[in-house]
């Protein structure tokens, strides 16, 4: 295949990837639905859900990340105070436009206080439809936090038969259970190709990949990031003069594709981010085998990245930060949270005198979906990336 062609191909790629982000109306999941009769698609909120074994019930799990800039908000502002961020606005109100009726459900995973409080006020307008507050324990111990994980997962299974009139086999389960791991296996791949290789994949594209994977089914994702790493290597773009960062705290209202772009024009490869978490939540593969429910709680308990939302127990969230500088090579670290983000924000100063005693450089800002101004960040990370350069090129004059 010529360079010619490979390009053209990550281009189509690509622009499927960007068509299924501008799809707010969920149009490719009324495709789907309508593609076989009885068909359920259940949606869920960020950061982590248990996405086999919704797919194993024959049921479409649907990531909601939020309208982002595309959707204005007319009604929604009406439900929330204004101190709070952007994402539950935008998703309430895509709700009560109609653009999420082809869900047949809902789960809002334990992440914060907003999203409780989404999923009670989803539950008053929509009472004729699921909702589920899936509790993610914050125990790790398997007797208590796994066993009771294992009845929130018990009850994840009973919806899922209350959806489709069938409970999912083990046998269904395990299938799905492999259609994700190769999954992980494949996001992995890509974001150790970007961290090896930053100039070869741009974040925009890295990041609509992953978003195709809220709403495409785990089959059609694994075949676009296939076609995405296999010709991605060909690419013969120019090493920048760039420096090596990591993304912290957006891992739940998402920033505007414009925003994204901005980080990397203002000189900076992020290297690695937590964006769309819910396909590198676990950090290894769960494995099919015997009792399939217990192996997808059993991963949870021993394989979930570290996050604002969970307890980091005997493993401090510093030194694993910390330890994700040093895997991918950080020259310096980027807080890009969205405002009023209780876990993103107080997370920080733990992370920030951290940073400062290992002498790691570090900026922060703050977005809502829907900014629309990104050149003051521009210039803030274009002054963070020069001051790193700078202060290199000082360090390595001062050693000789
Ligand atoms: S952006 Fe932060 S505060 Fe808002 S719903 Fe998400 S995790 Fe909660």
């Amino acid at each position: 295949m010529s360079l010619q062609d490979s390009t053209g191909q990550l281009e189509e790629i690509i622009g499927y990837c960007e068509s299924l982000y501008e799809d707010v109306d969920l149009q490719c999941v009324q495709r789907w639905k309508a593609a076989q009769p009885g068909r359920r698609a259940l949606g869920f909120m960020p950061v982590y859900v248990a996405r086999e074994l919704i797919y194993a019930g024959g049921v479409l799990p649907v990531g909601l990340m939020g309208g982002g800039d595309q959707v204005e908000i007319i009604k929604g502002d009406a439900y929330y105070q204004s101190y709070i961020c952007h994402i539950p606005r935008s998703t309430i109100e895509m709700a009560l436009s109609q653009r999420l009726d082809c869900l047949d459900g809902l789960l809002c995973p334990s992440v914060c206080d907003v999203i409780r409080n989404f999923s009670g006020m989803w539950k008053l307008l929509f009472p004729d439809r699921l909702c589920r507050y899936v509790d993610l324990p914050q125990n790790f111990n398997p007797s208590i936090g796994g066993a009771y994980y294992r009845r929130e997962m018990d009850l994840l299974m009973a919806d899922l038969e209350a959806l489709t009139g069938r409970r999912p086999t083990d046998e269904g389960v395990n299938r799905s259970i492999e259609l994700y791991d190769r999954n992980r296996t494949l996001v992995e791949q890509l974001y150790r190709l970007r961290s090896d290789q930053p100039w070869l994949v741009p974040t925009i594209e890295s990041y609509l990949l992953l978003r195709a994977g809220n709403v495409v089914p785990v089959e059609e994702h694994n075949q676009l990031l296939e076609g995405y790493l296999e010709l991605a290597p060909r690419r013969t773009f120019r090493v920048m003069d760039n420096i090596r960062v990591l993304l912290v705290g957006s891992f739940c209202e998402q920033p505007p594709l414009g925003l994204i772009r901005t980080l990397e024009k203002a000189g900076c490869y992020i290297v690695d981010d937590d964006f769309v978490l819910v396909s590198r939540w676990l950090t290894r593969g769960i494995g099919a085998g015997a009792d399939p429910v217990q192996r997808v709680c059993n991963a949870y308990l021993n394989a979930s990245t570290f996050h604002s939302s969970k307890y980091e127990g005997n493993q401090p969230k510093r030194d694993l930060l910390l330890q994700r500088v040093a895997q991918v090579k950080a020259d310096g670290v980027v807080f890009c949270a969205p405002s009023f983000c209780d876990p993103a924000l107080l997370d920080q100063p733990i992370y920030m005198s951290t940073l400062d005693n290992g002498g790691i450089a570090y900026t922060a800002f703050k977005y809502a979906e829907n900014t629309g101004q990104f050149q003051n960040i521009r210039e803030q990370l274009g002054t963070f990336s020069d001051s790193i350069k700078l202060w290199s090129v000082q360090a390595a004059k001062e050693m000789h």
